[in-house]
């Protein structure tokens, strides 16, 4: 067994561990430099206010954006509410029609059936077996009263990449508004909202190396400039979008982490996804273990992987000293239904509750990954032991019937 120290982390898509770069940059914002960034009449506020204009460059620098286009929320869920309800009821002559895709974040997903709640109609779309999106499917789906198109630039749980440019063409070809949550995609590969004809576009800090409670929501402001309408009142910080005092040391600690991911994120795309690569030939060298998501496509540091006959969160019991991971999405762990996104990209029940997400991050080692494996090996041979799915499997007998 291995104290706490040494669990290995493989669940990046949860969370990342803040760098140590990151935190040095914070420090001083929260004694040193007390200042709020909205008192305009003293040093205080104008050191605060300069940190704070600092990291917007920073982080609209990463996304090839105007920092006058980043709106600073407690993080994407909040930034995926405020872009769906502001232009809900920003965009009400136009109508009241949205589409978007049956695999995205709940935060998404629960936005959209607030919605349908105001009066609002929502079509969620379906997916192919690797989860990406139909074009002609969206296309047919616009209507002369849709409003927005809201697909996630890289899914969390599989990390399959929407081919986001072709989205945005046929967006604007219709005259739609697109949004993308780009939450898993922002400091592990390049974002540009701007090429790729997205309005609207969310991510977090925590899921790259910075503190958890800030993200941003990016509102285009050019062809078109787009309005959302504020979902919390009281003095009309950020561009009267989103009020409420800012969060200084951790809007430090977003624009270090973006720095970080500018620098950063090409040779660490390379390092991590031959870790990954790595990990999952040898995983997929275990008899009857697939995965879940296309092979090319998709984010480098994830591998979602079925082990058939067991169920993920055994296996992920089975080693919770050893390593942690996830099995389905960690957001909604909450809920024992196995992964709506996996089940949306055609897997059975039991095949989506055999799957483990196995998410990879700046501070993985090779060796780490080796142990993984091993770990991963013997479980799964002592669950399969004690399995009875995998007895009747290797007597003969058909299990399709019964979802394997
Ligand atoms: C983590 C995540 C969110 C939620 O972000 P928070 O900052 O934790 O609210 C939204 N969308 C995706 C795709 C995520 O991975």
């Amino acid at each position: 067994m291995r104290n706490k120290a040494s669990l290995i982390y493989l669940d990046y898509n949860a969370t990342t561990p803040v760098d140590p770069r990151v935190i040095e940059q914070m420090l001083p914002y929260f004694h040193e430099h007390p200042g709020n960034a909205a008192s305009h009449h003293h040093a205080y506020g104008w050191v605060a206010e300069e940190a704070v204009d600092h990291s917007r460059e920073a982080l609209a620098m990463l996304l090839n954006a105007d920092p006058r286009e980043i709106v600073f929320t407690s993080g994407a869920t909040e930034a995926n509410n405020l872009a769906l309800k502001g232009i809900f009821q920003n965009y009400q002559r136009k109508g009241k029609h949205f589409i978007t895709l049956k695999t995205e974040h709940k935060a998404v997903l629960d936005a959209c059936l607030w919605i349908e709640k105001m009066g609002g109609e929502v079509t969620y779309l379906s997916v192919d077996h690797t989860g990406k999106v139909d074009l002609k499917a969206l296309e047919a789906a616009i209507r002369n009263d849709t409003v927005l198109v809201s697909i996630m630039w890289a899914n969390n749980e599989t990390g399959l990449i929407q081919p986001m440019e072709a989205i945005g063409k046929i967006c604007a070809k219709k005259g739609v508004l697109l949004m993308s949550d780009a939450t898993q995609a922002v400091g592990k590969i390049p974002v540009n909202p701007r090429a790729a004809g997205v309005h609207l576009l969310t991510c977090s800090a925590h899921k790259c190396y910075g503190p958890k409670g800030i993200g941003a929501l990016y509102v285009s402001r050019v062809q078109p400039r787009v309005k959302v309408n504020a979902q919390i009142h009281g003095g009309g910080h950020e561009g009267g979008m989103r009020s409420g005092t800012l969060n200084v040391p951790a809007i430090v600690g977003f624009g270090k982490a973006a720095e970080i991911a500018l620098e950063e994120q090409e040779q660490e795309f390379i390092r991590i996804q031959k870790l990954r690569d790595h990990l999952e030939k040898a995983l997929l060298e275990i008899p009857h273990v697939s995965r879940n998501g296309p092979e090319q496509g998709r984010l480098p540091n994830v591998s979602n992987l079925s082990f058939k006959y067991i169920s993920g969160e055994a296996l992920m019991m089975a080693c919770k000293h050893e390593f942690a991971v996830s099995s389905g999405s960690a957001c909604t762990s909450a809920n024992p239904d196995p992964s709506h996104v996996l089940l949306a990209m055609g897997l059975s029940h039991n095949m989506a509750e055999a799957a483990i997400r196995f998410s990879l991050g700046r501070f993985s080692t090779l060796d780490q990954i080796e142990d993984t494996i091993k770990f991963v090996k013997k479980a799964v041979a002592s669950l399969r032991a004690e399995s009875p799915a995998w007895q009747l499997f290797l007597d003969g007998v058909d299990l399709r019937p019964m979802g394997w």
